[in-house]
């Protein structure tokens, strides 16, 4: 089991904050998209 850093709520199974508003989720839907940015420059790039 894992607690939120910022409110301490009890985080739900998928990882995310049970709070909505919670900078927890912001961080998790950032590193997300970054990490689909990351991929689709992989995809994109040609390597040899
Ligand atoms: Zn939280």
């Amino acid at each position: 089991m894992e607690f939120c850093e910022y409110c301490g709520n009890l985080l739900n199974e998928d990882g995310r904050c049970p709070w909505d508003g919670c900078p927890h989720n912001a961080i998790l839907d950032a590193m997300a998209e970054a990490k689909a940015a990351d991929e689709k420059k992989d995809k994109s790039e040609d390597k040899t």
